[in-house]
């Protein structure tokens, strides 16, 4: 039968993947990756020979009607993005918005995402929050910054290193200098680390230690 995968990958140890993803990346017909020579590391590694086809941003409006006619036609089809959940600030959403509307079966694993593990061990209040992904860059950056000044939950945000500094100093702008938050990067790497304290501490530890690595940042509402 038919069934579009959504399947998520580690973020970083290789043995985040869990049992059932492994089976399901074996014994699909087609693998979409977010980029084939960085999935082609994970695939080797738990010895998957599926065949690989690209899905990213750039060609996923092109290769939607494909898609969906191979999952019309008797093909099990599993996505996957460079890291984590495909659709968690990564391609994903189109092609599972089309599944839903041709009727194609789906169906979503659960598995590895970056937010989680960053927002449990913030120890901010995690019973009740926001996933902002990344903050534009340019256009809507200064509308976003002070929507989120008024939300009231534990808010969640994706950023690179070479931007991380400045985010943390337009939140103290827009935030108390005094709020708390965390903010971990390389999560389940060799390297990975949580600073926790408040957006003024934040921009002086990031100021004297390099930013390197993925960040996820926590922020405690106004
Ligand atoms: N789909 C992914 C997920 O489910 O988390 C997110 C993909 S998004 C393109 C990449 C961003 O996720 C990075 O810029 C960083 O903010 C966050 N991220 C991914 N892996 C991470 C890690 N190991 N440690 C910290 N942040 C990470």
């Amino acid at each position: 039968m038919s069934r579009l995968f959504i399947v998520p990958t580690p973020i970083g140890n290789l043995g985040d993947i869990t049992l059932r993803s492994i089976e399901v990346l074996k014994s699909v017909d087609l693998i979409l990756a977010e980029d084939t020579r960085t999935s082609s590391k994970l695939l080797k590694h738990y010895d998957i020979d599926s065949p690989v086809e690209s899905f990213h941003m750039h060609n996923e409006h092109k290769k939607l009607e494909s898609i969906i006619n191979k999952l019309r036609n008797d093909t099990q089809i599993a996505l996957i993005s460079d890291a984590g959940t495909p659709g968690i600030s990564d391609p994903g959403f189109l092609l599972v918005r089309e599944c839903i509307k041709n009727e194609v079966e789906l169906e979503c694993l659960p598995g590895p995402t970056a937010f989680i593990p960053a927002l449990v061990s913030s120890g901010l209040p995690s019973d009740r929050f926001s996933f902002e992904g990344f903050l534009p860059v340019k256009k809507g950056r200064t509308k976003r910054l002070k929507e989120l000044s008024a939300d009231t939950k534990t808010m969640v945000f994706y950023e690179s290193p070479h931007r991380i500094l400045k985010t943390l100093n337009d939140f103290s702008n827009y935030f108390h200098v005094e709020s708390q938050i965390s903010v971990s990067r390389e999560l389940t790497k060799l390297y990975e680390e949580t600073f926790r304290g408040t957006i003024k501490e934040s921009i002086e530890y990031f100021q004297k230690k390099k930013p390197k690595g993925e960040f996820v940042i926590i922020l405690s509402p106004n």
